[in-house]
């Protein structure tokens, strides 16, 4: 392993190139094909082999070195950015810092995955188990990890021991998973003038009187549960009763006993919006309805800090000199094999970032970012460890 971990370190330079040169290949959401083609053309010159593209997208390769088929490991980084498609995807470099769409997020992730294969590949790693190189699609918010949904679900369903992610950058271990329930939220009614056709409920009055209560509701500080209206539009001009308006409000909670509780009071309080303004004009016969579309479901999962898989990553940290002063909680790719009782964690790649899901994303190659990799590759051979 020492030999191994050295070859990563003295790959410091290559993974920040191949950092820079996947992020320059456009990944917006659900139009990740480009990125993943070239990146399965990187597993395989690294040695991998079973080499495909899954139906949703997710490209899977298979480290050759495996002495035993079980336990299955999936290592993986996810291919999607949060940005859409014709943005300039070139990275810049502003003295130590390089700019980039989702150059961190996740980026570095996909890099750190090639780093560790491309050390196995040099010194002929073998583990008494099986490695799976997975690059997912659909990580991020519009995707609704529909990448490792598939994975988990269909393509590997039942098969899967446990599950490595590396997303973003730094050093922290994300050990369970922040659930999220998204909606986009619509009032419509028959709009009309806004004097002459006044006397009929407002969609946009309805809407705000649902705010209003959203705004107020108390949620835990822990477990942590927040809600956030993040998104409005509608309407047609200042003397229109609106037809339609429309919000997209997302909650989260670590704890998913906390975030059905959370939802039942957002459904009430958009129910509470729609009869209020309804009893505003009783006279009115004109409609208001209310509909709540889901954009997104992504489930809660709170394993303990007990579980092997994360005692082995603290252990495997100390080993490559990696802190972990607390594990977090995440919203990631983790989040579907938590929900479903499979060890799995997320870690970072290492290096220093900010601006992640921002058009000002930046990386920066601290002096120890190859601990990132190397963190991953002990976990790794922690995880096959008879
Ligand atoms: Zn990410």
């Amino acid at each position: 392993m020492d030999a191994i971990l050295a070859a990563i370190k003295a790959d410091q330079a290559w993974t920040l190139e191949q950092q820079i040169s996947i992020c320059q290949i456009p990944a917006p959401p659900f139009k990740e094909t480009e990125r993943g083609k070239e990146y399965a053309r990187r597993l395989g010159e690294l040695g991998l082999v079973d080499i495909h593209t899954d139906s949703e997208g997710n490209v899977i390769s298979r480290w050759p070195g495996s002495k035993a088929p079980k336990p299955l490991i999936v290592f993986s980084a996810h291919l999607d950015t949060v940005f859409p498609e014709g943005m300039d995807v070139r990275v810049t470099k502003d003295g130590p810092k390089h700019k980039g769409l989702g150059i961190g997020d996740d980026c570095r992730g996909l890099a750190s995955v090639l780093t560790v294969a491309r050390a196995f590949q040099k010194h002929k790693a073998e583990f008494n188990g099986t490695i799976l190189f997975v690059a997912t699609v659909g990580e991020e918010g519009q995707g609704d990890l529909r990448g490792v949904r598939h994975l988990f679900g269909k393509e590997l369903k039942g098969q899967i021991d446990a599950f490595l992610s590396v997303d973003g950058t730094g050093t922290s271990l994300a050990s369970r998973a922040v659930g999220s329930n998204r909606y986009l939220v619509t009032y419509k009614g028959r709009g009309g003038h806004s004097y002459g056709a006044f006397g009929m409920p407002n969609p946009a009055h309805a809407m705000g009187r649902a705010m209003a209560r959203i705004a107020d509701i108390q949620v835990p500080v822990s477990p942590k549960t927040t809600f956030n209206i993040g998104r409005v539009e509608g309407g047609t001009s200042v003397n229109s009763i609106p037809i339609s308006v429309s919000m997209e409000v997302d909650i989260r909670s670590e704890s998913a006993k906390e975030l059905a509780a959370l939802d039942e009071r957002l459904r009430a309080a958009l129910q509470a919006g729609l009869d209020g303004e309804k009893q505003r004009w009783p006279a009115s016969k004109a409609p208001l309805d209310l509909e709540i579309k889901t954009m997104g479901l992504r489930p809660a999962a709170e394993p303990p800090d007990s579980l092997p898989i994360v005692q082995k990553a603290i252990a495997a940290g100390k080993k490559v000199g990696v802190t972990v002063f607390a594990t977090r909680a995440g919203s990631t790719d983790s989040n579907i094999p938590m929900s479903l009782g499979i060890p799995a964690i997320t870690i970072g790649g290492g290096g220093g970032a900010q601006g992640a899901h921002s058009i000002d994303e930046w990386y920066e190659d601290t002096a120890d970012s190859y601990k990132g990799p190397q963190w991953a590759a002990m976990i790794l051979q922690a995880l096959t460890e008879k």
